[in-house]
């Protein structure tokens, strides 16, 4: 199952995704064919190197006991920490069970926080997101939601694919079309710098199957804008 769901992630224009957030099918993050050809550690010694000549070029003294350590801390963060969700290996595994609760409204798990970064100038993406599934059948362990959102998150977005990729892997791993992701937030490239609003906020969402009928997306905006 976690094979053919990082296929159809990666390398696939094609997958079957029928959520009305869509406008094409493709939902992949651009990545290299070759991207994990290489390992971790080459990855942070490469990334530490070039991020070391980015702070030399800005005029810093790297001899500077607070500057030294810099080039590998942040070489290590953007492996294992904020871009680990580059690498399928890191995809949180999802376990299924069977809803033998005879419950069969809709299910939300709201206000999960969300931390990104943006891939035009890689800087923050702070947010929340809100999802919500009609079972199939199947539930899923409530903690797998914000896992879910975290492994997405962790990586280079925006926050219109961003959106699309959690609807797409929530519809994928509970074998539904009846998906809602909503997600509210703030870009620090937009907050801090350019036009420097801070004020503002930025909306996404996606509606797939029976939560994509207007009954069910008022009842859902209910339950969370209240
Ligand atoms: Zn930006």
């Amino acid at each position: 199952m976690k094979d053919i769901h990082q296929e159809t992630e990666f390398f696939s224009n094609d997958t079957a995704i029928t959520g009305q957030g869509l406008i094409n099918s493709n939902v992949a993050t651009p990545i290299r064919e070759d991207a994990f050809a290489v390992s971790n550690e080459e990855k942070k010694s490469r990334i530490a190197v070039l991020f070391k000549e980015i702070m030399e070029v800005i005029g810093l003294d790297l001899s500077d006991d607070s500057l030294r350590g810099t080039p590998q801390r942040v070489a290590k963060m953007y492996i294992e920490e904020i871009f680990s969700g580059l690498d399928p290996a890191n995809k949180p595994a999802s376990t299924l069970f069977l809803n033998t609760y005879s419950y069969n409204q809709m299910l939300i798990e709201k206000n999960i926080t969300l931390y990104s970064y943006c891939e035009h100038h890689f800087v923050p993406i702070m947010g929340k997101v809100h999802v919500a599934y009609i079972s199939s059948g199947k539930v899923i362990g409530l903690s797998k939601l914000n896992r879910i959102v975290q492994y997405f998150g962790r990586r280079p977005q925006v926050q219109e694919r961003l959106t699309n990729q959690i609807g797409a892997e929530l519809s994928s791993v509970l074998e539904t079309d009846d998906i809602a992701v909503i997600i509210e937030a703030k870009h620090l490239c937009v907050c801090s710098r350019g036009v420097a609003d801070d004020a503002s906020s930025t909306t996404t969402v996606y509606y797939g199957g029976r939560l994509s009928a207007a009954d069910k997306i008022a009842e859902l905006h209910n339950y969370l804008f209240r």
